[in-house]
């Protein structure tokens, strides 16, 4: 909940503004202004104020326990220009709420985090957890002193300004990001992240006590040198999904309990197969068959819990490793205009650690990167090789980013790089404004109705087969839009095209072509069929032809819908 607290008019009317906008989110304080902070910092998880940052500091000051237990606190001025991001930016979620409260209130917000000031990416936010010298390792990134990257364990993180270990001759003394799911204890300088990387499979009797599958689990781990907050999940078989002590046991390490079925489970290859659990459940192995579901190194093979009593174990558990799962995000960057771009398409290229893309692409988003971003530009036509290397690196592990104009599943990256793509990856896509859009908005209304994109380009498609599917977009009546119409060494494709639409719409039929759309050098021209002069057109064109009912109104190229306004008056008042 977040709680509101305003003292004058002026900040009630924006408070108000906030409760309206959030009603689930927020609450208003009312009353005197230091019992409101007073009652809102125990209550809420953080606190917007309409007061000056000053009367904020003093009421909350005697208040203040933690980095890990305070609310995220933001103060709005009397005037509404800024949120303030005063107290927990990254734990209080304060950074994000003064963004969110901005954009609301049409106010700046100030953030004064160091990283996220300098665009880096904060240790406590990368969404694993963290331990150790946080903000010693921080400050050293910002300072631009070396840091070691120490990743035992592949994970998709974003970009950091670190030197990967080189053999360990590190500087001496310098900070270490280390990326561990091992129980070691951070040393001075080191800042341990803990990626979710163990599975642990669990087998039961019914009746087991929460407490004798969590002695068992955290007794492996132990013995086996891991650590707890590297768990990810707790895996049975589904005739277990509703055992009270592995749902208790999973709810204490704050982990989710997944089942599989057991005939899914009979099928993994385990090295400890035994045939209690094949009379009792159907599967020859439930912990370790489990565990390795989903494929990793087994580190804990299946052991038993202990009991006081010597009575018979009623757990098993065993411990995989499971196979790092690097993330592939497929990014349409929108036609050039930066404000086409989405904010999803800035999120991903700000959460990745490799960008791959084509020269001319990378320039324009080359501003929005982290520092430490890894750039694999090549030139044009490296199309297959950059597919090929993209898919590679979040094989690795990395978290990657490929790159395309407009969006990058139409005539671009995605296809080449998903064929490439096994599921050993996750892939996320992002999608962009096309060209065929951003031309359409410039030019009118053209696509109001059916259309269709053809490339012109014949490089990786024979001729016959465009041909054959302009002669079928003509028959069909179909608006078009031309990609890759014209270059310098082809020329004959977009007349030959062009003609033979015009075999089965008027020479009069308007045509667009809008060069550079949402780019600063943008330039449209609206003409007919006829009247096109194939020379105005280049590959940083695109033409779109409209079909037999597209007109010219008002300067603007609009293809009806093709349905009529229903008049719903009474018939005698028409
Ligand atoms: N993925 C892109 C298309 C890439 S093919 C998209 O979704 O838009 C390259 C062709 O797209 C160019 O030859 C040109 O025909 C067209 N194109 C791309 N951006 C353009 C823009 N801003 N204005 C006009 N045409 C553009």
């Amino acid at each position: 909940m977040i709680g509101l607290i305003s003292a004058t008019a002026a900040g009630a009317a924006a408070r108000n503004r906030l409760a309206a906008a959030w009603p689930d989110r927020t609450r208003v304080y009312e009353g005197p202004v230091g019992d409101a902070v007073r009652a809102a910092f125990a209550e809420c998880e953080q606190l917007v104020c309409f007061l000056a940052t000053g009367a904020v500091v003093r009421l909350v000051a005697p208040l203040l326990e933690g980095k890990a237990a305070d609310p995220g606190v933001v103060c709005v001025d009397e005037g509404g220009r800024f949120a303030v991001s005063l107290l927990g930016g990254h734990g209080g979620g304060a950074n994000e709420l003064a963004a969110e409260v901005g954009r609301l209130l049409g106010a700046e917000p100030v953030v004064t985090t160091a990283t996220d000031s300098a665009g880096l990416a904060g240790l406590d936010t990368l969404g694993l957890p963290v331990e150790g010298d946080v903000a010693g390792v921080s400050r050293a990134l910002l300072d631009g002193e070396p840091v070691v990257l120490d990743a035992e364990v592949a994970w998709p993180l974003p970009a950091l300004p670190v030197l990967p270990r080189a053999g360990g001759e590190e500087a001496q003394g310098a900070c270490v990001i280390r990326v561990t799911d091992r129980a070691v204890e951070p040393r001075a300088h080191e800042v341990v992240l803990r990626p979710p990387s163990l599975v642990v499979g669990v087998g039961a009797s019914r009746g087991v006590a929460a407490e004798e599958v969590l002695g068992l689990v955290e007794g492996a781990l132990r013995e086996a040198g891991l650590s707890a907050r590297s768990v990810d999940r707790l895996a049975t078989v589904d005739a277990k999904s509703g055992e009270p002590g592995l749902i208790t046991a999973a709810e204490r390490l704050g982990v989710p309990l997944v089942t599989y079925s057991a005939q899914e489970l009979a099928g993994v290859t385990v090295p400890n197969p035994s045939r209690a659990p094949l009379d009792a459940v159907g599967t020859p192995s439930v912990a370790e068959a489990a565990a390795l579901a989903g494929g990793g190194e087994l580190l804990v093979p299946k052991r038993k819990s202990e009991r006081a009593d010597g009575a018979p174990a009623m757990a098993t558990c065993a411990v995989v490793r499971r196979p790092v799962r690097g993330r592939l995000a497929v990014v349409g960057l929108g036609p050039g205009a930066r404000d086409l771009l989405t904010p999803r398409a800035e999120a991903e290229l700000r959460r990745v650690s490799v960008l791959v893309g084509l020269d001319q692409y990378v320039d324009q988003i080359r501003d929005l990167l982290r520092p430490g971003t890894r750039i694999l530009e090549s030139g044009l036509g490296a199309e297959e090789e950059r597919a090929r290397t993209a898919v590679a690196e979040a094989r690795a592990g990395h978290a990657v980013a490929l790159i395309g104009s407009g969006d990058a599943g139409v005539y671009a990256m995605a296809s080449p790089a998903l064929a490439e793509a096994s599921d050993d990856i996750d892939v996320v896509g992002v999608p962009g404004v096309t060209a065929a859009l951003a031309a359409g908005a410039v030019l009118g209304a053209p696509l109001g109705h059916d259309h269709v994109s053809i490339s012109l380009s014949d490089l990786h498609t024979p001729w016959e087969v465009i041909e054959r599917r302009v002669r079928a977009a003509a028959e069909a009546d179909l608006v078009v839009t031309f990609y890759n119409p014209r270059s310098r060494g082809r020329d004959w494709q977009l007349p030959k095209a062009l003609a033979i639409l015009a075999g089965h719409r008027e020479p009069g039929t308007p045509v667009g072509v809008v060069r550079n759309a949402s780019r600063r050098d943008e330039s449209s021209r609206l003409t007919t069929l006829a009247g096109l002069d194939p020379a105005t057109v280049d590959m940083m064109t695109v033409v779109t032809v409209g079909n037999t009912a597209t007109r010219e109104i008002a300067g603007r190229m609009v293809t009806p819908r093709g349905y009529r306004w229903q008049d719903t008056r009474p018939e005698e008042a028409r």
